[in-house]
């Protein structure tokens, strides 16, 4: 069971980025091609990166003290289209729903932290306010500052937008102007590589270096900010991937798709859920006492 409930959402999260999106369909991941060996002059590479200026797993609490946070991860929030396939419906929700979403975590007691509260949490204890939940969002879709970002205000939660680099400024994509209008309101952005590719298949270190700080440092540089959140597309990822974003200097990795339980041993491997599409399950997941 457990197995089953962690393939489908990785599977739904392939199937809706092959399935939503012109660039995916037509050019067959034509972003790849463009992240290969693209090093900047203020970009170390994988090599230049002292090994003792690293922080390093044995850093993170060992504890193994399993603290319910949900991980929301949103990917379509925009109205339904009649043409819609199966594979969108799977992760799209409409504003209205996301709204009721919304409104219900705010009269249900639930408080959405980010990313670093829950880090400051398993490196330093610092407390966490009553049935937390972190709220973020996939792949840049232009769509979210139209629909999502109004909401978010609405109730003042705060979310993590997980980006990926080449995707910035392109059609139905957020541009950079949007991303510094949501990091003006208090949203956090994050990195999603790149290419959005499968990282655990890429052998080259210095294209995965590239994917996973190089996307970082373009992100800091535009934004002028620290990235700190790293989201591994399609929630795959292995030893290596894991290692070198912990060398790129992140402070935290959401991972697969599966639980929302988070150990401090995991870190780097935060466990997340797709958000339910229908109050229904919502409610489910979510119960108000
Ligand atoms: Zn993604």
């Amino acid at each position: 069971m457990i197995s089953r409930e962690r393939i489908i959402p990785i599977l739904a999260t392939f199937f809706i980025i092959n399935a939503s999106s012109a660039f995916f369909i037509g050019s067959g991941f034509g972003f790849t091609a463009q992240a290969k060996n693209i090093f900047h002059k203020d970009q170390a590479s994988y090599a230049e990166v002292s090994t003792t200026s690293e922080q390093t797993l044995s850093n993170i609490a060992s504890s193994t003290e399993k603290i319910d946070l949900p991980i929301l991860v949103y990917h379509i929030v925009r109205p339904s289209y009649p043409d819609d396939s199966e594979a969108v419906r799977t992760l799209a929700l409409t504003p209205e729903i996301f709204d009721a979403e919304m409104m219900y975590l705010d009269k249900t007691g639930h408080h959405i932290v980010s990313f670093s509260d829950l880090e400051n949490y398993f490196r330093s204890g610092t407390l966490l306010p009553d049935k937390p939940v972190i709220i973020s969002f996939d792949d840049g879709w232009s769509d979210q500052f139209k629909y999502s970002f109004p909401t978010l205000k609405k109730y003042n939660f705060k979310a993590t937008f997980f980006v990926f680099t080449n995707s910035i400024g392109r059609h139905d994509f957020l541009t950079w102007e949007e991303l510094q209008e949501m990091l003006d309101a208090g949203m956090t952005i994050g990195s999603h590589s790149r290419s959005h590719p499968y990282l655990a298949n890429i052998t080259d270190p210095d294209t995965l270096w590239d994917e996973i700080y190089g996307s970082k440092v373009l992100l800091e540089k535009h934004l002028g900010i620290h990235v700190n959140e790293f989201a591994y597309p399609f929630g795959q990822y292995n030893a290596d991937t894991v290692a070198m974003v912990v060398k790129a200097g992140y402070r935290s990795g959401r991972g697969d798709f599966y639980s929302g339980k988070q150990t401090a041993d995991r870190l780097y491997e935060l466990s997340a859920m797709n958000a339910p599409t229908t109050m229904e399950f919502f409610v489910m997941r979510f119960p108000s006492r």
